[in-house]
């Protein structure tokens, strides 16, 4: 299992509020090199299996609506520790609880609209991004 790669969503909320360009900025100025990236759409019935195990969860409906309201770029980025290093970069779930100068704290409007997504695991980088991504999009 590869630990230097991660999937990553921008999610609706950043493409709407015009953020892309900037959390791009912030991604590659940190070290983590685009292996891999579109701007796409989720349907519902994508969103239902990416978030397939949030499904009992209170909030599953809202995060199906959000995710699939309009387009998000989706992307696959490659650094040593990608994983740990990518998530501590986007910052904590709730940007309230998120440190000064990570990505949710700064474009992030709630626990709901948290602007970014990151993969939790290697294992789950490598699921996420073959759910998005055919092998010769990814360079
Ligand atoms: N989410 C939410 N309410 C919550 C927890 C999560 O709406 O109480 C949403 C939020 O968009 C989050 C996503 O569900 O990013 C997935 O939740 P997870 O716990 O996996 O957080 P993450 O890994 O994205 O930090
Ligand atoms: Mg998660």
């Amino acid at each position: 299992m590869r630990t230097d790669r991660t999937f990553t969503m921008l999610k609706p909320d950043s493409v709407e509020k015009g953020h892309v360009g900037a959390i791009l900025e912030k991604i590659t100025a940190s070290g983590f090199r685009i292996v891999a990236m579109k701007l796409t759409q989720m349907t519902t019935a994508d969103a239902k299996e990416f978030y397939a195990i949030h499904k009992e969860r209170p909030f599953f409906g809202e995060l199906v609506e959000y995710m699939t309201r309009g387009p998000i770029v989706a992307a696959i980025l490659e650094k040593d520790n990608a994983v740990e290093d990518f998530r501590t970069l986007i910052g904590a779930t709730n940007p309230a609880d998120a440190a000064e100068g990570t990505i949710r704290k700064m474009y992030a409007a709630s626990i709901g609209e948290n602007a970014v997504h990151g993969s939790d695991s290697d294992e789950n980088a490598a699921i996420e991004g073959a759910f998005h991504f055919a092998g010769r999009e990814m360079f």
